[in-house]
């Protein structure tokens, strides 16, 4: 079956409200936005958008008669409950994947989905607001560019970037380099996933094999262009091979699905026998998997030790390296301490928005809001430019930018009075990544290294959520173990629409800046003094810094 969602002005649900989050689980799993829709699987090794076609089918159903006074539980999925509320509260509340501390890894989680008694939401897939890879390319673009800053003078033109994994979010990778003017390789084990980057333009080349890969960066890292190019191999055997080759790398990350073991592919078995291996001996296949982690690793503290930019781009890999034996996986940083966290002090983070009417044009109308809303912003504008030239969208047309507190809520609001105004043909949702600085705790990613050694406090989420739920969100979520897999993460997501009414305002204005809010609430809790100036400029209340 093929899904995708409505376009255009017309309702099939009984609102605006209750359409919007049809047409995004129904966006999630068009074969445009999803890596393998037939298995409800939108991204991220197995991060699914329903537990399965029943669910699927029913959740669709109670969209399409739900009222504005009724609630929808979804529980790891499955719809489980209609419930009356009240027009302020969300339309639904999702919770995905969580687990009781001492149940909360892999083997148990995979027992329960064999059961039919869970799935894995990931972060965007199980909350309906996956957007394709543009959601992580201005992420990742910022990342490079920080990484830019800090070494190469601003710019990673005449660098080489060797990197692996294109799927849904690392597809983003060699385009995000590009953009920052540098060189870079990119190691994908499975040779669809590159032809599906290819055709959309993320990445440049695909080399036959190794050598030739290795002659098209060299080259273009001494010509200063910028050019991506894939190799099809296995990252751990193709990292140690380019170290004992002495190729001169400048940045050196990854984004295999290596949260998950049984989504990396060790060496030695092929893609075709992949899957059957990984679901028939899934404890001899993690530790394999591992080892080869481990060997991996091993490559990029090769890289480290000669000088490059090593870090970990939140996929858990050192944690699962050190499993695999791998004693210094942690000489290298995430990429939140070494880059993001002064950004996730302002409340930043991705902030993204989709046009329910299928009309790129309406997309094109918010890019120039925003550029007319923040006019001092340059690294915004500069973003906001090249997403809407070098940019394919996929599903429906979505934007993604880093806004933070005081910020956020400007842009939503302006969007509603765009949708009442007719500006925009039908109205927008509104939501985040759940990559994100107040709604997460996952102490490999988002809360690695707090200054106050709090990584692993998960009220933080939780207390998110409920915050979201309180100040009007068309739905709200809390997940467990995206991003960095089973007994690592916790964390809430948030969505509202623009439908362009009044109420619509009242609900954008308190969601879009209490969420952004919590951010910098948490970071002042920390201890981050750019945070507490943050609260304090912004008009923020925090208690324990009142007399
Ligand atoms: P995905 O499953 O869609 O893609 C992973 C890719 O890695 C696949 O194409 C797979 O073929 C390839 N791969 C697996 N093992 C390999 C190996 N040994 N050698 C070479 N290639 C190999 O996952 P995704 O959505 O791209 O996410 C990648 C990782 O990034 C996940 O762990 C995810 O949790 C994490 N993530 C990070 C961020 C962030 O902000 N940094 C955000 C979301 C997700």
């Amino acid at each position: 079956m093929t899904v995708r969602a409505a376009r255009g002005p017309k309702l099939t649900a009984k609102s605006w409200q209750t359409e919007a989050a049809l047409r995004m689980l129904h966006n999630n799993l068009d074969p445009e936005v999803a890596e393998r829709p037939r298995d409800l699987v939108v991204y991220g090794g197995t991060g699914k958008a329903a537990r399965d076609w029943p669910s699927f089918e029913a959740i669709t159903r109670c969209l399409t008669t739900l009222d504005d006074d009724e609630t929808l539980l979804v529980q790891s999925g499955k719809p489980v409950g209609v419930l009356r509320t009240h027009e302020w509260a969300p339309r639904v509340l999702l919770a995905n994947s969580n687990l009781v501390g001492d149940w909360a890894n892999w083997p148990e989680f995979r027992r329960l989905e064999q059961l039919g008694l869970t799935m894995y939401g990931q972060m965007t897939a199980g909350s309906w607001i996956y957007i394709g890879t543009q959601g992580i390319l201005q992420g990742t673009y910022e990342t490079f560019a920080a990484v830019a800053e800090k070494r190469f003078g601003g710019s990673l033109k005449g660098t080489l970037t060797v990197t692996a994994g294109l799927g849904g979010m690392g597809g983003a990778q060699p385009l995000a380099v590009t953009m920052n003017g540098g060189a870079v390789l990119v190691v994908e084990c499975d040779p669809e996933r590159a032809r599906r980057r290819l055709e959309t333009r993320y990445l440049d080349e695909l080399a036959s094999d190794v050598d030739d890969a290795v002659r098209r960066v060299t080259q273009a890292k001494q010509e200063g262009k910028a050019l991506s190019v894939a190799v099809i191999g296995n990252a751990a055997e193709v990292l140690p091979e380019l170290l004992r080759r002495g190729v001169e790398v400048d940045v050196v990350t990854d984004q295999t699905s290596a949260h998950d073991p049984l989504a990396y592919l060790p060496v030695g078995v092929s893609v075709e026998d992949w899957h059957d291996y990984a679901a028939s001996k899934p404890e001899e296949f993690t530790e394999r998997a591992r080892a080869s982690m481990a060997q991996h690793v091993s490559a990029m503290l090769g890289f480290l030790d000669a000088g490059a930019e090593v870090f970990d781009y939140g996929n858990s890999l050192r944690g699962e390296a050190k499993l695999g034996g791998c004693e210094r996986a942690f000489d290298f940083p995430g990429f939140v301490p070494a880059y993001i966290r002064p950004l996730f002090c302002e409340g930043k983070g991705p902030f993204r928005w989709a046009a329910l009417s299928g009309d790129p044009a309406d997309i094109a109308a918010t890019d120039r809001a925003i550029l007319d809303l923040f006019p001092e912003n340059e690294s915004l504008a500069r973003w906001i430019r090249l997403a809407g030239e070098r940019v394919a969208f996929q599903g429906l047309p979505a934007r993604i930018c880093w806004l933070g507190y005081g910020e956020r809520h400007l842009a939503g609001l302006r969007f509603n009075e765009m949708v009442a105004s007719g500006e925009l043909s039908a109205p927008v949702v509104i939501g985040r990544d759940h990559l994100d600085s107040g709604s997460v705790a996952s102490p490999y990613r988002e809360t690695e290294g707090m200054a106050d050694g709090s990584d692993a406090i998960a009220d933080w989420p939780l207390l998110n959520a409920l915050v979201n739920t309180a100040s009007g969100a068309s739905w709200v979520s809390i997940h467990h173990g995206g991003g960095v897999g089973m007994g690592r993460s916790i964390h809430a997501g948030q969505v509202c629409v623009a439908d362009g009414s009044e109420l619509a305002g009242q609900k954008i204005e308190r969601v879009l800046t209490n969420d952004p809010g919590m951010g910098v609430l948490r970071h002042v809790d920390a201890g981050y003094d750019r945070a507490a100036e943050v609260a304090r400029e912004r008009g923020l209340r925090v208690p324990m810094l009142e007399r």
